[in-house]
């Protein structure tokens, strides 16, 4: 198992702009890549780190679906849904991406879903900057064990926070980013969408772009 399995979380706290595009560590195995994730979701499992979360949450959200993911959705942090249902997404921004997924012809199981955050914020309020740093460690991980080829962020929290940017979700859509050699698309996220549903075009556009970059056919 590569060192980027055991690495502690507070080793990668914040991102600062000169790291971000440093290559994530040595590709692990298919056989390696779930238990070096169960190895995480244990120390995620059991952070105090951001005390009110920590005291709030019924329990963390780790993460769900294929752990040899070529496309792994980034979303903000558990909403009261989740945080009940130790799963990210399965409220109704949840379905809604679900729905997105299965547009695009694949599964949730063909790709795995994350957050910047594995704990509830209260209230649903935005992430603080601390909460972000001190998780931060856990999603690179996550990810330097995945080693998806694509990230679709979604929503500005998401992309700001990946990508250490201070660019509004608009600016970002339309291009992909790098984030250490995997290719970044950001769009609007789903909660925002069941608030704007005229936003539903341009996340579709977006991701028939992600997908014509993938090489993934589209039903006509
Ligand atoms: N919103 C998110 O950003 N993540 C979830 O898991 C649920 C809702």
């Amino acid at each position: 198992m590569s060192k980027a399995a055991h690495s502690k979380a507070g080793e990668s706290r914040s991102t600062k702009a000169s790291e971000a595009t440093k290559p994530l560590a040595a590709e692990l195995s298919d056989a390696d890549r779930l238990p070096a994730l169960e190895i995480v979701r244990g120390e995620v499992a059991a952070c105090t780190r951001c005390h009110e979360l920590a005291e709030t949450r019924t329990q963390t959200v780790f993460g769900v679906g294929n752990p040899q993911a070529r496309l792994c959705f980034l979303g903000e942090a558990p909403g009261a849904d989740e945080d009940r249902q130790g799963e990210p997404f399965v409220g109704r921004a949840g379905q809604l991406l679900t729905k997105i997924i299965e547009a695009c012809t694949l599964r949730r199981e063909d790709v795995y879903i994350l957050n910047v955050l594995k704990c509830r914020p209260p209230g649903n309020r935005n992430p603080l900057p601390d909460e972000a740093a001190n998780c931060r460690g856990f999603l690179d991980r996550q990810l330097a064990i995945i080693r998806p080829e694509y990230i679709c962020c979604l929503g500005a929290v998401a992309a700001q926070n990946l990508l250490a940017s201070e660019q509004s979700i608009g600016k970002m859509r339309g291009r992909l980013h790098d984030y250490r050699g995997i290719k970044v698309l950001c769009t609007y996220h789903p909660a925002y969408l069941l608030r704007n549903p005229e936003a539903k075009k341009d996340v579709w556009q977006d991701m028939q772009f992600l997908m014509r970059e993938m090489g993934i056919e589209l039903r006509k």
